[in-house]
């Protein structure tokens, strides 16, 4: 199948890395995968775990679980464990290898003692707004500070004198002394160190200065010898400067490669506007089934499996781009379609009544559990003279081509047999309350031996057995296939859905479902895929989250591309 050959198709990366190989650069594969844990992992994430997991599966090499947990002030113990939790939940495993940037302190410091003792870097005491005044753009050079040519000793003095907390926030930084005049704004004599009072979720108060991204990054990679450093293409600008860091260090040279990151429609995927998302209480959390976050993907129902295939379908490409959402709901429909179990649950119910089905009778009938695996077994729902159709099933003046239920006309249940509606009951309101029908005796399990068409097909559940069940159904958070589109003033949350959940208390399932557990995933008939919820489901109180609909708009897409 094509999607088994794109697994083991070639990249750009892969070109790299079998260049590399060939030409003796390095003879060994060592990538990782290093989120900052200010926020959980998104559906971008999961891209960046794929890839850099995946390349080391395929090259017998390793990857690395590191933490850049080099911000005291944004960073989360929470935010760590949901990460750790993640990444295996995709299905990957690094081992003995989870490292954390801040164990790395100590010799990032020593680092920038040897850059002050070469000359290459000084404690200024610009202010940060001056710092960015002095910087320049790319039209103007920048300026020097008047602090940049400190000596050596008074250099390492205050740079010791930072450690030891004698400075307050603010009050100096530390900087590589590279060109003020660089056309490559990240060389104008970075910052590389600043002070935050802070206590950090590992280190404690051990630290008052903290590294910039900028110097730390390459630095982590080189200490944990990695070879493959893959990133995101906003780093290709910063390139330069980690090649500039190691060079002037000697250190162990990884060789970065920039890949575009993912971007969804209808998705907002910046940890920050996640952040607002939750804090702002526009959902319920960062596990809330609408969130990209791979945590609210798991509770929506999606399986790593198809989260896998959506990364392998994409591939990595040089230049960015926006991924349909139908994409993915493809792959999960894909993946879902070969293994959950077949269930009948009527969300919105409508009384039938079969006049001519003995009182007392319940049979128990056999239904297969997916038509997809024969190894999937049977099992049985309960049959009875009162039943539940899914209301939307009822015409009362059947348009052309109506197939469903209308007086007069004969449809299957599923499972079970024909009937055909004979009378229809309404309140004073006009409101239609039941339906009596009449079925055939000799259609059981579907069909005739005068062989007569029966058109539609419902599913329906039996009103003295079925157990109520709340269901949640989704749509996309935002009402924009690009949440960014706004009028002025405005921001991404202006185009929210509001829409995007909705609550259904009236459902009525197949009794086998009491048995569901949290994060089990089912197909209900011609309604979706939907799991139970890993928070708020119980055997006393069902809640069903759909995962994705039955229809799918990719495949549409697809032929229309053809
Ligand atoms: P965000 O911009 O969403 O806040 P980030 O890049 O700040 O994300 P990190 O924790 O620093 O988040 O990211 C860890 C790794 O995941 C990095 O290597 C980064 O390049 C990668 N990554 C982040 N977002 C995406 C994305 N949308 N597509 C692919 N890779 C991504
Ligand atoms: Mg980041």
């Amino acid at each position: 199948m094509a999607e088994e050959n794109n697994k083991k198709q070639s990249n750009f990366i892969k070109q790299i890395i079998d260049e590399d190989l060939a030409g003796g650069r390095f003879d060994r594969v060592h990538t990782r995968f290093p989120p900052e844990p200010n926020g959980y992992l998104h559906i971008g994430h999961a891209k960046s775990i794929c890839l850099n997991f995946g390349l080391a599966e395929e090259y017998n090499g390793k990857c690395n679980l590191r933490f850049d947990d080099t911000n005291p002030l944004k960073e989360d113990r929470e935010y760590i464990d949901a990460i750790i939790e993640d990444v295996h939940w995709l299905g990957f495993d690094w081992e003995d290898r989870l490292f954390f940037a801040s164990d790395y302190f100590e010799q990032m410091y020593q680092y920038a003692v040897q850059l002050i003792k070469m000359g290459k870097a000084y404690v200024d005491d610009l202010s940060a707004e001056e710092i960015k005044e002095y910087r320049g753009t790319l039209t103007k050079p920048g300026k020097e500070s008047p602090y940049r040519n400190r000596s050596v000793e008074e250099n390492l003095d205050l740079f010791e004198r930072m450690r030891k907390g004698e400075f307050k926030d603010g009050e100096k930084v530390l900087r590589a002394k590279i060109d003020m005049k660089s056309g490559n704004l990240n060389m104008r004599d970075p910052v590389m160190y600043r002070i935050i009072h802070a206590s950090h979720p590992r280190t404690g108060n051990k630290w008052c200065i903290y590294p910039m991204y900028d110097w730390a990054h390459g630095l982590e990679d080189s200490i944990e010898r990695i070879t493959h450093s893959i990133c995101t293409l906003e780093f290709e600008d910063h390139r330069p400067l980690y090649d500039w860091f190691l060079d002037q260090l000697g250190v162990f040279h990884p060789r970065q490669i920039e890949f575009a990151r993912l971007n969804l429609t209808y998705t907002v995927m910046s940890k920050r506007k996640l952040l607002r998302l939750v804090e702002e209480g526009y959902v319920s959390g960062w596990d809330d089934p609408r969130m990209p976050t791979i945590a609210g993907m798991r509770r929506r129902g999606y399986s790593p499996e198809a989260i896998r295939d959506f990364a392998d379908r994409i591939g990595v490409a040089k230049a960015n781009s926006v991924v349909d959402f139908a994409l993915l709901e493809h792959c999960v429909r894909d993946d879902l379609n070969k293994r959950a179990e077949r269930r009948m649950v009527v969300l919105n119910p409508l009384k039938v009544i079969i006049d001519n089905y003995p009182d007392d009778q319940v049979e128990e009938l056999e239904a297969e559990n997916n038509p997809e695996d024969a190894n999937a077994g049977t099992r049985t729902v309960p049959f009875s003279k009162i039943i539940y159709i899914e209301r939307e099933d009822f015409r009362e003046e059947a348009p052309r081509k109506w197939f469903r239920l209308a007086p007069g006309k004969e449809v299957r249940l599923k499972h079970a047999y024909y009937i055909t509606c004979n009378e229809v009951i309404k309140d004073e309101n006009g409101q239609i309350v039941e339906l009596h029908c009449t079925y055939d005796p000799q259609s059981r399990g579907g069909w005739t031996q005068d062989g007569r068409k029966v058109k539609g097909t419902l599913h329906w559940v039996s009103a003295a057995q079925a157990i109520p069940v709340e269901v949640r159904l989704y749509e996309h958070l935002f009402l924009k296939e690009n949440p960014e589109e706004v009028e002025e003033g405005q921001d991404f949350t202006a185009n929210i859905n509001p829409n995007s959940l909705k609550i259904i208390k009236t459902a009525l399932a197949e009794p086998g479902l009491k048995e569901a557990k949290p994060g089990q995933r089912f197909q209900f008939l011609r309604q979706g895929y939907f799991c139970a919820d890993l928070k708020d489901h119980s055997a006393e109180h069902p809640v069903f989250n759909r995962t994705v609909t039955l229809r799918d708009s990719w495949a549409r897409i697809e032929k229309k591309l053809k």
